[in-house]
Protein backbone atom coordinates (compact mmCIF):
# COMPACT_ATOMS: atom_id res chain seq x y z
CA UNK A 1 0.00 0.00 0.00
CA UNK A 2 1.17 3.66 -0.65
CA UNK A 3 4.69 3.57 -1.95
CA UNK A 4 6.47 1.75 0.33
CA UNK A 5 10.57 2.02 0.64
CA UNK A 6 10.43 4.13 -2.91
CA UNK A 7 12.18 7.59 -2.64
CA UNK A 8 9.98 9.79 -3.41
CA UNK A 9 12.28 11.20 -6.26
CA UNK A 10 12.20 7.59 -7.77
CA UNK A 11 8.45 7.43 -7.91
CA UNK A 12 7.82 6.18 -11.24
CA UNK A 13 6.53 9.07 -14.09
CA UNK A 14 5.03 5.58 -16.01
CA UNK A 15 2.32 3.74 -16.61
CA UNK A 16 4.21 0.53 -17.89
CA UNK A 17 2.76 -2.43 -16.02
CA UNK A 18 0.42 -0.75 -14.65
CA UNK A 19 -2.87 -2.92 -14.73
CA UNK A 20 -5.81 -0.50 -15.72
CA UNK A 21 -9.63 -0.81 -15.95
CA UNK A 22 -11.53 1.38 -18.31
CA UNK A 23 -15.30 2.17 -18.58
CA UNK A 24 -16.72 3.20 -21.87
CA UNK A 25 -13.48 1.86 -23.43
CA UNK A 26 -15.36 1.81 -27.13
CA UNK A 27 -15.59 4.80 -27.75
CA UNK A 28 -14.17 8.42 -27.97
CA UNK A 29 -12.13 9.90 -24.61
CA UNK A 30 -12.62 5.56 -23.32
CA UNK A 31 -11.20 4.65 -26.51
CA UNK A 32 -8.25 7.65 -26.42
CA UNK A 33 -7.45 6.61 -22.96
CA UNK A 34 -7.28 3.03 -23.78
CA UNK A 35 -4.86 3.66 -26.68
CA UNK A 36 -2.61 6.06 -24.62
CA UNK A 37 -1.93 3.66 -21.79
CA UNK A 38 -1.70 0.86 -23.66
CA UNK A 39 0.66 2.76 -26.00
CA UNK A 40 3.04 3.67 -22.69
CA UNK A 41 2.61 -0.17 -21.49
CA UNK A 42 0.41 -0.63 -18.97
CA UNK A 43 -2.07 -3.55 -19.35
CA UNK A 44 -5.51 -2.27 -20.01
CA UNK A 45 -8.95 -3.64 -19.40
CA UNK A 46 -11.19 -2.05 -22.18
CA UNK A 47 -14.81 -2.33 -20.89
CA UNK A 48 -18.23 -1.43 -22.50
CA UNK A 49 -22.10 -2.02 -23.01
CA UNK A 50 -20.67 -1.84 -26.21
CA UNK A 51 -19.12 -5.31 -26.50
CA UNK A 52 -18.37 -5.43 -30.26
CA UNK A 53 -16.74 -2.10 -30.00
CA UNK A 54 -14.53 -2.59 -26.90
CA UNK A 55 -13.33 -6.13 -28.45
CA UNK A 56 -12.81 -4.51 -31.29
CA UNK A 57 -10.22 -1.63 -30.29
CA UNK A 58 -8.82 -4.10 -27.89
CA UNK A 59 -8.08 -5.61 -31.02
CA UNK A 60 -6.51 -2.62 -32.57
CA UNK A 61 -4.21 -1.64 -29.83
CA UNK A 62 -3.06 -5.25 -29.71
CA UNK A 63 -2.21 -5.68 -33.47
CA UNK A 64 0.47 -2.87 -32.57
CA UNK A 65 1.54 -4.94 -30.12
CA UNK A 66 0.22 -3.56 -26.84
CA UNK A 67 -2.04 -5.51 -23.88
CA UNK A 68 -5.53 -4.85 -24.14
CA UNK A 69 -8.34 -7.07 -23.65
CA UNK A 70 -11.98 -6.44 -23.76
CA UNK A 71 -15.03 -7.02 -21.47
CA UNK A 72 -18.71 -6.12 -21.78
CA UNK A 73 -19.95 -3.87 -18.76
CA UNK A 74 -22.93 -2.06 -18.23
CA UNK A 75 -22.02 0.73 -15.86
CA UNK A 76 -26.05 0.82 -15.28
CA UNK A 77 -26.09 -2.11 -13.88
CA UNK A 78 -24.67 -2.41 -10.43
CA UNK A 79 -24.91 -6.14 -10.14
CA UNK A 80 -23.04 -6.70 -13.15
CA UNK A 81 -20.23 -4.14 -12.04
CA UNK A 82 -19.63 -5.94 -9.15
CA UNK A 83 -19.70 -9.33 -10.66
CA UNK A 84 -17.25 -8.22 -13.81
CA UNK A 85 -14.41 -6.17 -11.88
CA UNK A 86 -13.48 -9.06 -9.56
CA UNK A 87 -13.12 -10.89 -12.85
CA UNK A 88 -11.23 -8.43 -14.63
CA UNK A 89 -8.91 -7.92 -11.39
CA UNK A 90 -8.26 -12.12 -11.28
CA UNK A 91 -7.11 -11.53 -15.07
CA UNK A 92 -4.94 -9.05 -15.00
CA UNK A 93 -3.53 -9.74 -11.92
CA UNK A 94 -4.40 -7.42 -9.58
CA UNK A 95 -5.82 -3.20 -10.51
CA UNK A 96 -3.93 -0.41 -10.02
CA UNK A 97 -5.50 2.05 -11.89
CA UNK A 98 -9.72 2.80 -12.43
CA UNK A 99 -10.84 5.49 -15.16
CA UNK A 100 -14.85 6.05 -14.81
CA UNK A 101 -15.46 7.42 -17.96
CA UNK A 102 -18.89 5.33 -19.23
CA UNK A 103 -21.53 8.34 -19.86
CA UNK A 104 -24.84 9.40 -21.73
CA UNK A 105 -26.15 12.57 -22.40
CA UNK A 106 -29.14 13.90 -24.01
CA UNK A 107 -31.12 16.75 -24.34
CA UNK A 108 -34.61 16.17 -22.13
CA UNK A 109 -36.04 19.40 -20.92
CA UNK A 110 -38.11 19.36 -17.99
CA UNK A 111 -41.55 18.69 -19.41
CA UNK A 112 -40.28 15.88 -21.79
CA UNK A 113 -42.48 12.73 -21.58
CA UNK A 114 -39.13 10.66 -21.55
CA UNK A 115 -37.66 13.12 -18.29
CA UNK A 116 -38.26 10.60 -15.68
CA UNK A 117 -36.64 7.53 -17.69
CA UNK A 118 -33.95 9.97 -18.67
CA UNK A 119 -32.96 10.67 -15.35
CA UNK A 120 -33.34 7.13 -13.57
CA UNK A 121 -30.53 6.21 -16.85
CA UNK A 122 -28.25 8.86 -15.76
CA UNK A 123 -27.96 8.72 -12.34
CA UNK A 124 -26.93 4.70 -12.82
CA UNK A 125 -24.34 4.62 -16.07
CA UNK A 126 -22.83 8.18 -14.51
CA UNK A 127 -23.30 8.34 -10.33
CA UNK A 128 -24.01 4.67 -9.54
CA UNK A 129 -22.16 3.47 -11.78
CA UNK A 130 -19.23 4.90 -10.68
CA UNK A 131 -19.41 4.84 -6.99
CA UNK A 132 -20.01 0.64 -8.16
CA UNK A 133 -17.11 0.47 -10.16
CA UNK A 134 -15.09 2.00 -7.42
CA UNK A 135 -16.51 -0.12 -4.05
CA UNK A 136 -15.68 -3.30 -6.26
CA UNK A 137 -12.59 -2.08 -7.26
CA UNK A 138 -11.15 -1.19 -3.81
CA UNK A 139 -10.02 -4.56 -2.18
CA UNK A 140 -7.65 -5.11 -5.56
CA UNK A 141 -6.34 -0.99 -5.34
CA UNK A 142 -5.73 -2.12 -1.70
CA UNK A 143 -3.21 -4.39 -2.84
CA UNK A 144 -1.49 -2.34 -5.44
CA UNK A 145 1.36 -0.01 -4.55
CA UNK A 146 0.12 3.42 -5.87
CA UNK A 147 -3.68 2.93 -6.55
CA UNK A 148 -5.37 5.84 -8.69
CA UNK A 149 -8.64 6.14 -9.46
CA UNK A 150 -10.11 8.93 -12.05
CA UNK A 151 -13.33 10.51 -12.35
CA UNK A 152 -14.75 11.79 -15.57
CA UNK A 153 -17.26 14.66 -14.83
CA UNK A 154 -18.18 17.57 -17.10
CA UNK A 155 -18.02 21.32 -17.17
CA UNK A 156 -21.84 20.68 -17.06
CA UNK A 157 -21.24 19.97 -13.91
CA UNK A 158 -19.39 23.61 -13.14
CA UNK A 159 -22.29 25.33 -15.21
CA UNK A 160 -24.76 24.02 -17.10
CA UNK A 161 -27.00 24.29 -20.34
CA UNK A 162 -30.55 24.17 -20.78
CA UNK A 163 -32.42 20.77 -21.04
CA UNK A 164 -29.55 19.10 -19.60
CA UNK A 165 -30.68 18.77 -15.61
CA UNK A 166 -30.35 14.97 -15.05
CA UNK A 167 -26.44 15.03 -16.96
CA UNK A 168 -25.99 17.90 -15.17
CA UNK A 169 -26.68 16.83 -11.74
CA UNK A 170 -25.21 13.09 -12.22
CA UNK A 171 -21.92 14.75 -13.37
CA UNK A 172 -22.19 16.96 -10.10
CA UNK A 173 -22.42 14.14 -8.41
CA UNK A 174 -19.16 12.21 -9.49
CA UNK A 175 -17.52 15.75 -7.89
CA UNK A 176 -19.42 15.03 -4.84
CA UNK A 177 -18.34 11.43 -5.06
CA UNK A 178 -14.84 12.19 -6.02
CA UNK A 179 -14.01 14.22 -3.07
CA UNK A 180 -15.95 12.04 -0.66
CA UNK A 181 -14.20 8.68 -1.46
CA UNK A 182 -10.77 11.01 -1.36
CA UNK A 183 -11.03 11.30 2.35
CA UNK A 184 -12.29 7.98 2.82
CA UNK A 185 -9.91 5.93 1.01
CA UNK A 186 -6.89 8.43 1.67
CA UNK A 187 -5.75 6.28 4.67
CA UNK A 188 -5.43 2.90 2.18
CA UNK A 189 -3.50 5.15 -0.06
CA UNK A 190 -5.68 5.10 -2.98
CA UNK A 191 -6.05 8.93 -4.87
CA UNK A 192 -9.13 9.97 -6.16
CA UNK A 193 -9.18 12.51 -9.04
CA UNK A 194 -11.53 13.95 -11.54
CA UNK A 195 -11.65 15.80 -14.41
CA UNK A 196 -14.52 17.94 -16.20
CA UNK A 197 -13.71 18.10 -19.84
CA UNK A 198 -15.08 20.86 -21.39
CA UNK A 199 -16.06 20.31 -25.49
CA UNK A 200 -14.49 17.24 -26.74
CA UNK A 201 -14.89 15.53 -30.07
CA UNK A 202 -16.41 12.40 -29.36
CA UNK A 203 -19.51 10.33 -30.08
CA UNK A 204 -21.63 12.79 -27.75
CA UNK A 205 -20.66 15.72 -30.04
CA UNK A 206 -20.39 14.19 -33.82
CA UNK A 207 -24.44 14.87 -34.30
CA UNK A 208 -23.40 18.87 -33.78
CA UNK A 209 -22.45 20.56 -37.29
CA UNK A 210 -19.09 21.66 -37.71
CA UNK A 211 -20.39 25.62 -38.11
CA UNK A 212 -22.21 25.02 -34.75
CA UNK A 213 -18.74 23.26 -33.09
CA UNK A 214 -16.75 25.80 -34.06
CA UNK A 215 -19.11 28.97 -33.65
CA UNK A 216 -19.25 27.76 -29.65
CA UNK A 217 -16.10 27.20 -29.51
CA UNK A 218 -14.62 30.11 -31.07
CA UNK A 219 -17.17 31.87 -28.10
CA UNK A 220 -16.61 29.96 -25.15
CA UNK A 221 -13.72 28.97 -25.17
CA UNK A 222 -9.82 30.66 -24.36
CA UNK A 223 -8.12 28.13 -27.24
CA UNK A 224 -11.03 28.66 -29.37
CA UNK A 225 -11.49 25.67 -30.34
CA UNK A 226 -12.99 21.98 -29.24
CA UNK A 227 -11.16 19.48 -27.51
CA UNK A 228 -9.45 16.39 -28.64
CA UNK A 229 -9.71 12.34 -26.76
CA UNK A 230 -6.57 12.11 -26.50
CA UNK A 231 -5.86 15.54 -25.03
CA UNK A 232 -8.29 14.35 -21.85
CA UNK A 233 -6.75 10.96 -21.83
CA UNK A 234 -2.88 12.43 -21.02
CA UNK A 235 -4.31 14.39 -18.29
CA UNK A 236 -5.74 11.00 -16.92
CA UNK A 237 -2.89 9.17 -17.59
CA UNK A 238 -0.70 11.99 -15.16
CA UNK A 239 -3.12 11.28 -12.61
CA UNK A 240 -2.59 7.74 -12.76
CA UNK A 241 0.94 7.72 -12.44
CA UNK A 242 2.74 6.72 -9.02
CA UNK A 243 4.46 9.67 -9.27
CA UNK A 244 0.89 11.43 -8.93
CA UNK A 245 1.29 10.35 -5.40
CA UNK A 246 0.08 13.76 -3.55
CA UNK A 247 -2.87 14.88 -5.56
CA UNK A 248 -6.13 13.37 -3.90
CA UNK A 249 -10.00 15.25 -4.15
CA UNK A 250 -9.04 17.67 -6.76
CA UNK A 251 -11.72 18.75 -9.57
CA UNK A 252 -9.75 19.70 -13.05
CA UNK A 253 -10.96 21.10 -15.81
CA UNK A 254 -9.79 19.76 -19.36
CA UNK A 255 -11.47 22.26 -21.12
CA UNK A 256 -9.42 24.70 -23.32
CA UNK A 257 -10.30 27.54 -20.71
CA UNK A 258 -14.14 27.19 -21.29
CA UNK A 259 -14.68 27.49 -17.06
CA UNK A 260 -12.18 30.27 -17.00
CA UNK A 261 -12.92 32.83 -20.09
CA UNK A 262 -15.39 34.73 -18.89
CA UNK A 263 -15.31 37.47 -22.12
P1 LIG B 1 -18.78 8.67 -26.48
O1 LIG B 1 -20.24 8.59 -26.71
O2 LIG B 1 -17.86 8.76 -27.63
O3 LIG B 1 -18.32 7.43 -25.57
C1 LIG B 1 -19.08 6.99 -24.48
C2 LIG B 1 -18.83 5.49 -24.31
O4 LIG B 1 -19.55 5.08 -23.14
C3 LIG B 1 -19.37 4.67 -25.49
O5 LIG B 1 -18.41 3.71 -25.90
C4 LIG B 1 -20.61 4.00 -24.93
O6 LIG B 1 -20.92 2.74 -25.51
C5 LIG B 1 -20.22 3.87 -23.47
N1 LIG B 1 -21.37 3.67 -22.62
C6 LIG B 1 -22.57 4.30 -22.67
N2 LIG B 1 -23.40 3.78 -21.76
C7 LIG B 1 -22.71 2.81 -21.11
C8 LIG B 1 -23.02 1.91 -20.07
N3 LIG B 1 -24.23 1.86 -19.52
N4 LIG B 1 -22.06 1.05 -19.65
C9 LIG B 1 -20.83 1.04 -20.23
N5 LIG B 1 -20.48 1.86 -21.23
C10 LIG B 1 -21.42 2.74 -21.67
O7 LIG B 1 -18.63 9.92 -25.53
P2 LIG B 1 -17.39 10.56 -24.79
O8 LIG B 1 -17.50 12.02 -24.99
O9 LIG B 1 -16.11 9.89 -25.09
O10 LIG B 1 -17.79 10.29 -23.28
C11 LIG B 1 -16.87 9.85 -22.30
C12 LIG B 1 -17.15 10.58 -20.99
O11 LIG B 1 -16.81 11.95 -21.14
C13 LIG B 1 -18.60 10.55 -20.56
O12 LIG B 1 -18.68 10.33 -19.17
C14 LIG B 1 -19.09 11.94 -20.90
O13 LIG B 1 -20.18 12.33 -20.12
C15 LIG B 1 -17.86 12.75 -20.62
N6 LIG B 1 -17.80 14.07 -21.23
C16 LIG B 1 -17.85 14.25 -22.58
C17 LIG B 1 -17.73 15.54 -23.11
C18 LIG B 1 -17.70 15.79 -24.60
O14 LIG B 1 -17.73 16.95 -25.02
N7 LIG B 1 -17.61 14.79 -25.44
C19 LIG B 1 -17.60 16.63 -22.26
C20 LIG B 1 -17.59 16.41 -20.88
C21 LIG B 1 -17.67 15.13 -20.38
Amino acid sequence: MGFGKTPLKDLSRSVRGRRVLVTGGASGMGRATAWLFAREGAIVALTDIDAEGAEEVARGIRDEGHDARAWMLDAGDRDSIHATVPKIARALGGLDVIVNNAGISAKVPFDDLDYDANWDRNIAVTLTGQQAVIRAAIPFLTESDAPRIVNIASTEALGASAGFSAYSAAKAGVIGLTRSFAVELGRRGITVNCLCPGPILTGMTDHLSEEDRTTFARRRTALRRYGDPMEVAHITLSLALPAASYITGAVIPVDGGLSTRHA
